[in-house]
Formats: structure tokens, sequence, C-alpha cells
């Protein structure tokens, strides 16, 4: 599964709530801090872009490898497109074709408007919104996109079998510009024929009661493969059947070339292991056989200690109202060693900090175990994976292979800090903090407090404390208030630590400034800006903010008589000011050391009370004031990627180096795509 960031990003938080610039010391001397990470913005969409460090410190052997499995999963990216909709690659032929037109005035308000639906287009892989799969349609006149397709030679328009310009238009108009043909891409609406209403390529002329009944004359033993995962359905002969995709059948111009990008790959393989993995992929690829995919996964998995690392497959059924068919996605990896190495050093120390934690000692573990977590660097993504991006992974799909062999869960760091990079300089900040210092502060060391509280958070937090003997599992004694505090006492485990000398002394931070940027955006998070995710009117419902108001609001009363934590005005605007840090750190310790009380004798009434009182209501006043300053940043709420280029350096036909190259136009990019990896015909 894949965890995307979608609206979330409204918030402009990630997470604990933090955003900031990437200067963590130990990324300093990888990453250019003068890297331009938001590029580009039109409609709903912000482009960014990321860093991958960590590349030049790869063997040519890494590198070599890594490129064979990046042109692989480009030469794939047809095929997203026209899962995402039968017209789509004729849609993008015909983009390509304007674009590509030296004729073409590239100037004046229609332009801007045609130049906007192209962007929207390859940002979503086709004409249906990323994120809702709606229909979007150009703003420009059906004249003035005449007249451009009218300038362009024939030869490069994707005209069919006697087709003219005039005809082609004609069939484009309705595909285009009609808001009413093919509306949604997926129809999940209760009542309707979800195969039928759903304007996908993944079903043709068949009904979903059509489809239910296909698939359920396959076995069911409980162990077997994702059936239907790497097919379109269609009716031939009155009969219901499967276009497999693979070598020789749909896509198979497409996958030849992944194989045999693949094929190249393999000698390059770090390991035994990965070798086998991508020998199966090569198998699935030219058989179709869902059996060799779960092989592979198999293998995949149990490939633990490969540097460069791949997805790459049908994997995600979102797109598919009926959740059978996989989208084309392919995400390329280096492992993060800098982060793994971190969260490591944390994990290692559980039993110190379980040790140590304000908890009463009848409810702390005997014996704790850290939970080791992984990072990755992305290298590229494609089909769809890009340009709108997971943050993490965690893969196989396949519920029994999951069970009987394991799965890999991995953040993506270099997306997540270009993410909290392009955070920091939407003016967001700027916008709620007041001291200057601090606002400093938090852009210095924000970035690695977000890493350490959410490292914190997984390794060490929700693997702390212990129920006492016979009291039954949250879920049945805290009920529906058990995932809020749950992840409310994760939270201020790793609250509390974050300010404690422990973390310099393992090496992990520099110095206690990076916990008081956490405890500062931490603070405004809860008690203000996460707000800016409600409408007017509504009581907060999602778990996790309901825990970082739990949080924040809890300390603010409990430390009110000192002054702690205060809510100060300058020029009609509100501002969250912390007075007292180290204070602030007892009150987390005792809101954790109640909150596993609560949860260690299974006090209903106690938890429900404090998620209550704490972390449901809303100041309507500060709420609307919250809202108002948020919109007047007029922030994108969508953000995707420009990805990385690599280049191969030859010499004699051997590649005796990979250079990494950071595009800086999506359009470029895109246009580039297009004459690189096209590979199917118009109509598949
Ligand atoms: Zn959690």
């Amino acid at each position: 599964m894949n965890k995307k960031i979608g609206m979330m990003l409204l918030s402009g938080a990630l997470f604990s709530g933090s955003m900031y610039s990437c200067k963590s010391p130990e990324k300093q001397s990888q990453q250019k801090n003068d890297f331009q990470v938001s590029v580009d913005a039109f409609a709903d969409l912000e482009i960014l872009r990321y860093q991958v460090p960590g590349w030049d410190q790869l063997s040519l052997q890494q590198k070599t490898l890594a490129f064979y499995l990046y042109q692989a999963a480009l030469s794939g990216r047809d095929i997203i497109y026209d899962q995402r909709g039968k017209y789509n690659l004729g849609i993008r032929k015909t983009l390509e074709a304007i674009f590509n037109n030296s004729k073409t005035d590239q100037s004046g308000a229609d332009w801007d408007k045609f130049k906007t639906y192209a962007g929207r287009f390859w940002f979503s892989n086709g004409n249906h919104h990323h994120y809702s799969n709606d229909k979007f349609i150009p703003e420009c006149s059906f004249e003035y996109f005449t007249n451009l397709v009218k300038a362009c030679d024939e030869k490069e328009l994707p005209l069919q079998e006697g087709e003219t310009a005039d005809t082609f238009l004609n069939r484009m108009k309705q595909v285009m510009f009609d808001p009413a043909f093919e509306p949604k891409m997926v129809n999940l609406t209760e009542g309707i024929d979800h195969v039928a209403k759903s304007s996908n390529n993944f079903y043709e002329g068949v009904t979903q009661k059509e489809v239910e009944d296909f698939y359920d004359t396959f076995p069911h033993t409980g162990q077997d493969p994702e059936w239907g995962l790497n097919s379109k359905v269609v009716k031939a002969d009155g009969k219901v059947q499967e276009k497999v995709w693979k070598v020789g059948g749909m896509y198979g111009a497409a996958m030849e070339k992944m194989v045999a990008y693949l094929e190249k790959a393999l000698p390059f393989a770090e390991n035994e292991q990965q070798q086998k993995t991508l020998a199966l992929l090569i198998e699935y690829y030219k058989t179709g056989d869902l059996k060799k995919w779960d092989e592979y996964n198999i293998s995949w998995v149990q490939d633990t200690t490969s540097t460069i690392d791949f997805a790459n497959g049908f994997i995600e059924v979102y797109n598919d109202a009926m959740g059978i068919k996989g989208s084309y996605e392919a995400v390329l990896s280096l492992r993060d060693f800098e982060t793994t190495k971190r969260i490591k050093a944390i994990a290692d120390q559980a039993q110190w900090f379980e040790d140590n934690s304000p908890l009463k000692p009848e409810h702390k573990k005997k014996i704790v175990k850290g939970i080791s977590a992984k990072a990755i660097t992305a290298i590229v993504e494609a089909g769809d994976a890009a340009p709108s991006t997971p943050i993490g992974i965690n893969l196989p799909n396949s519920d029994w292979l999951r069970k009987e062999y394991g799965s890999k869960s991995v953040s993506l760091s270099n997306i997540i800090h270009a993410y909290n990079e392009s955070s920091a300089s939407s003016g967001f900040l700027d916008e709620f903090m007041n001291d200057k210092q601090k606002l400093e502060r938090i852009k210095e060391y924000g970035n690695l407090g977000s890493d350490l509280h959410t490292d914190m958070h997984e390794c060490i937090g929700h693997a702390s404390g212990q129920i006492n003997p016979g009291v039954a599992t949250p879920d049945k004694t805290l009920k529906s208030y058990a995932s809020c505090l749950e992840e409310a006492r994760a939270d201020l485990v790793a609250l509390y630590y974050i300010l404690d000398p422990k973390l310099v002394e393992i090496g992990v931070m520099p110095s206690l400034e990076v916990g008081k940027a956490e405890y500062d955006s931490y603070m405004m998070n809860g008690l203000m800006t996460q707000l800016t995710r409600l409408k007017l009117g509504d009581n907060i419902e999602e778990s996790h903010m309901r825990n970082r108001a739990l949080n924040a609001y809890w300390v603010y009363e409990h430390g009110k008589q000192d002054n702690v934590v205060e809510f100060v005005k300058e020029n009609g605007k509100t501002y969250v000011q912390i007075n007292d840090y180290d204070k602030l750190r007892v009150l987390f310790g005792d809101l954790l050391r109640e909150i596993q009380r609560v949860k260690s004798e299974g006090d209903y009434e106690a938890g429900k009370n404090l998620v209550e009182h704490y972390g449901v209501k809303v100041d309507p006043e500060l709420h609307k004031e919250v809202l108002d300053r948020y919109a007047k940043l007029n922030l994108k709420p969508y953000k995707g990627f420009i990805q990385p280029k690599l280049v191969a350096v030859e010499k004699d036909g051997e590649i005796t180096d990979v250079k990494l190259e950071y595009p800086e136009s999506l359009y470029e990019q895109m246009l580039g795509y297009g004459k690189e990896y096209s590979y199917l015909p118009v109509i598949n």
C-alpha cells in the first residue's frame, strides 16, 4: 500500500505538523542548500523537485544497475496513461505535437490556458484529476485548440486510418471538451454499475455483474495470486475474457522494452537474492503468470541487504472501483543509510528510554525491544507513482504473502524532506510565528526535529509500556478512544525525549535546540494551525488531529498557572508562545504517565474525558482567524515532482559512470519522456 498525501497538505504539515528546511548537520555534506525545491505552480498544483543524497557514494556497479532499472521504470510510462483512459495516449500525442511544433505561437492568454490544461493532463497521467478522478477540460476555446491542431504537420497527429484533421478534431472535441463524456475515472457511487460508469480502461463491454461472475470462477484457497491484477476484461465472441498485460499481449510493446532493460540490469545485481528477484520479474512480464508475481514478491521481501531497491509492476488497485486491476508504477531507490542508522541508534536504546521514562514503575516494560524502521531515498518514480508520489511504501499487497513472508515498509526520506522544504518557503511559518529567533531555529532544526519525533514515535513510542495483568486490550477497554489515546501516547514519548540530552549523547542530534524547535512547532500545530484542515463549525474527528489537540491543550491548561505556554496577540493576530521549555517537558511527562495509566488499567471514563475535553472541540473565533490567515497564503493543495534524470557516460559501449541531473521544467520533462519512451500505439 502506498501512503499518499492529498488534501492533508492543505495544512502544510506532515506527521507531527512540522515543516522546515533541510539543514541537519549530517545532511549538509550531501545536499545542496541552494537547491530550488518548488519550481512551478498552476491550477491547484505545485511542482517540486527532490535531491538524491547518497548517489555519489554508489559504486559503478550500483549506478549501472540503477541506470537500467531507471530505463525499465520509464519504459512502462505509456501504460498508466492507457489504464486511466483509452483516449489518453491520443490526447497526449496531440499535446506533444502542438508543443513540439515550431509554428505554434506559445504566447497569449489562450495559450496560457491551453498550457495549464497540458500541465494538468501530464500531472494526472490523463484527463481525470489525479486525486478526485473527475474529468477536467481545457479552459481555452475549442476554436483556439482547432487552430493549434491545424498548424501541426498531420504526420505528427495521432490520426486513425483514413482520418483527416477535421474528423480527428470532431472526435477529440467530445473526448477533451465535453465534461459529460466519461465524467469520472472511478465512480464509487452506491447503487450504480461501477464497471460501466467508471471510464478507466480496465474493462470494456462488460457489466459489474459479469466481472464478478467471471472472477468467482477462479479458485479461492486462501493462498491464491491476486487474480485479475494484470489484465483488461473484455467480451469477445459473447464471452467474458482477459487481455493479459505481458510481452506479446496487451501493452506488449512497452513491456518488451521493460524486460530488455531488466535483462541488462541482471548482471549488475548486488547479490544472488536480487538477481533471483529480477529474473522472476522478467519471467512474470514474459508470461503474465500471476504465480510468478507471487514468487517475485517473496524473493523481493527476502532481499534485505541490497542498497539499490525497486518496486516495479501492476501494484495498487485504487484506480479500479472493483479493486482488482493493478496500475503500473515504479519506484527506484537507494537505501538511506543516514536515516536508517539514526533510527537504529534510537531503537538500540529502547530499554534505556523505557527505564528512564516518567511512567509508573508497574506500567514499564521489563524487557522492551525497539522497532527498527527503514528509510529509502527515491531515485526515480514512474507510472502511477509520479508526478504525484507516495511518501511511504508497504508491499507486497497480497494478504497471505504478508502473513507468510512479511513485508517491507519504508518511508521516502528525500521526498518527505522536499515536501517539508516547500512548506518552509511557502510563507506558512512566517505567517504563524511572530518570534524571529524561534522562526530561524525552526528553519534550521525543524526538519531534524520532525524526523526524530517520527522515529521515536514509531520505534520506542508504540513499543513502550505494559497493560496490567488481567486487563483486556485497549480496543476492548478504551473502545473508540483507543487509537487516539495510543497515538497521543506515542507522540508524548517522542516529545518527552526530544528534549533529553541522551539524544545528543547518542549522536542523533547536535543540541537541545532541535527539541525546542520541535516543541514550538508541535504546540503551534496542536493549539492552532492544524485547524486549517477543518471547515468552520466542525469538531475534530480524525484521531491524529485529536491526539495533537489533546496533548497540546492539556499541557497548556496544566501549565497555565506558571504561564508555561500562552497565546499572545500582535496586530490582531494570535500566536502561540512557549515561555518555559523544561516545565513543558515535565508536563508532557505527566500526561504520558496518565495516558499510560489509562491504557494499563483500561480506564475508559478517564480516557473518554481526556479526549472529549481536550481533543474534540474547537474555539470558533480562533478557527476563523486561522482559516482567514491561511487562505491569504494561497497555497496549492496538491504537489507533485519532476524526476531526476540519469545520464550514462559510455566509453567503447561500456558504462563508465552515471550522472544525476535535476531538470527544472515539468513540461520539458514530459515532452522529453514523450520522445524517449513512447512505445505503445494510441489504441491498445
Ligand atoms: Zn503512531
